[in-house]
């Protein structure tokens, strides 16, 4: 007797059906009743084929549970146990990479000195008060910058500037948009600018400046008063709140061209998730929030301890919920972080890596340094070339190399690994001391949030399947633009 039995997925309920996330293939399956039956039967214990259709006969004819059977086998949910289970090769992938989003770090200065910024804090990777960096790019370093993105990159070129404060380097960033389209027109390329601020320096002109060349904002912010001063202050100790708020809501009546975004960083102290939101969309005006818990050693009293992950999850579940009410009826609901799962899920991926970094995501220091991400840029021992010699590719590949999610032996167990892959690399360097850790710190809050956003996908591919289908609309129109 060759006996089937289980292998690798995660099984969810939605729409009061059954539904497999297929781990090797980063698939959703939605079960019907004979399939959903023989998995049970097979996961209790190993059972032959004809074993299945016995224990099954009293609730589904024989034909109907083998074609359930075949359906499992096809799509690997259950195989024979004679058959081994195959390994994934260690794929890298194929250099050179195109690089896709150039983060600029235009200054490593900032007028606001944030309790937990991982630029000043006790954290930090790079020393921007004593270090070799310069404090703000030159317009030479910036120009220098675009040629080097317009070389590397594929058709389309996503230029985002960053900071310390972003806006405190506002000529630089200005010069360097004028040239980025004027050369990337000359190569051909389409080239996208966006960029994240503080808000505080934000005026009138630069408003303009900003919705005229269409550029992203995402502004930092932590919510109503008491939670945004709570952080985010000034180096005199004072709260941000009350200069930023109507520099915002200028920036929101002004700048039609793009959706703003806001984005959150959570702590201990501030993690009242749905009253964040609701004042960041409906008393601000922000069109979509995205969340992210804060990076720090767990020494600082406001890392996010277990308790406060469990309580980030039952907040984020409560919130995703009501996106999954908008959403089923075609209604806007600027929850990211769901958004953003949603479309990893509907197409399939399945990360080698935790994100683009050092792969189609560079960020560059003020000196002109290339890095792995812009939380990196300026750190020697992350360095991948400069923009004046190009990608050190030697540097690029053993890194990744080194950070193949085949190699993250803790994770090769785990069924989020698609969508994980072990977590960002900063976070790890933070937490360990390395960027090859994976982040095992936060892994019930990562399957957890998965899961939760498995069900949305499963409920909306019931109800409202176009809702998903705009995936495929936008990545089609992207592909246009190609
Ligand atoms: S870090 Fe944790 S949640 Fe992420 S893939 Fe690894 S084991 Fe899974
Ligand atoms: S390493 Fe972390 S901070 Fe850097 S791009 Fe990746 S997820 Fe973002």
């Amino acid at each position: 007797m060759i006996a089937l039995t289980r292998r690798e997925f995660h099984l969810f309920q939605a729409a009061g059906r059954d539904f497999l996330y297929l781990v090797p293939s980063a698939a959703v399956f939605a079960l019907d009743a004979p399939t959903s039956a023989v998995l049970g039967a097979v996961c209790e214990k190993p059972l032959s084929d004809e074993a299945v259709v016995a224990a099954l006969a009293a609730r589904f004819d024989g034909d109907a549970v083998r074609t359930a059977i075949r359906e499992l086998v096809d799509v690997r949910a259950i195989g024979y146990e004679h058959q081994p289970v195959e390994q994934p090769p260690r794929m890298l992938p194929m250099m050179p990479f195109p690089l896709n989003t150039m983060v600029l770090n235009v200054t490593n200065q900032c007028n606001l000195a944030c309790t937990y910024c991982y630029e000043y804090g006790e954290d930090k990777i790079v020393d921007t008060e004593h270090g070799k960096q310069s404090k703000f790019m030159s317009e030479q370093t910036a120009l220098a910058s675009v040629d080097f993105l317009l070389k590397e990159s594929a058709r389309v070129a996503h230029l985002t500037f960053f900071g310390g404060e972003t806006l405190l380097n506002f000529p630089v960033l200005k010069s360097t948009i004028a040239y980025a389209r004027r050369r990337a027109a000359e190569a051909g390329k389409e080239i996208d600018f966006s960029l994240t601020t503080n808000a505080t320096l934000l005026k009138p002109e630069i408003i303009e400046f900003l919705a005229e060349n269409h550029v992203g904002v995402t502004i930092s912010i932590d919510g109503p008063r008491e939670m945004q001063d709570k952080f985010r202050v000034f180096h005199n100790g004072a709260g941000s709140y009350d200069v930023v708020a109507p520099k915002i809501k200028e920036l929101l009546r002004v700048h039609r061209t793009r959706p703003i975004g806001a984005r959150v960083t959570l702590t201990s102290d501030t993690l009242d998730i749905t009253r964040i939101y609701r004042h960041l969309t409906e008393e601000m005006g922000f069109w979509e929030v995205g969340f992210a818990p804060v990076t720090t050693s767990p020494q600082q009293q406001y890392a996010i301890g277990e308790h406060g992950f469990d309580r980030m999850l039952g907040q984020f579940r409560a919130l995703a919920a009501e996106f999954l009410a908008h959403a089923a009826v075609n209604r806007h609901h600027g929850f990211t972080n769901v958004k953003d799962t949603l479309e990893e899920i509907h197409k399939g991926v399945s990360k080698a890596y935790p994100c683009g970094a050092g792969l189609g995501l560079l960020g560059v220091s003020t000196d002109g340094d290339v890095a792995l991400c812009h939380r990196f840029a300026g750190s020697d021992a992350h360095k991948f070339g400069t923009v004046h010699d190009g990608i050190d590719r030697d540097a690029q590949t053993a890194f990744l190399q080194q950070h193949h999610i085949n190699d993250k032996t803790d994770c090769q167990t785990c069924w989020a690994r698609p969508l994980c892959s072990g977590g960002c690399y900063h976070e790890a360097h933070v937490r360990y001391g390395t960027t090859t850790r994976p982040n095992l710190h936060y892994c019930e809050w990562i399957r957890g949030w998965t899961d939760t956003c498995l069900q949305i996908y499963g409920e909306l591919s019931e109800r409202n399947p176009d809702f998903l289908a705009r995936f495929d609309r936008e990545e089609a129109k992207a592909e246009a633009v190609l």
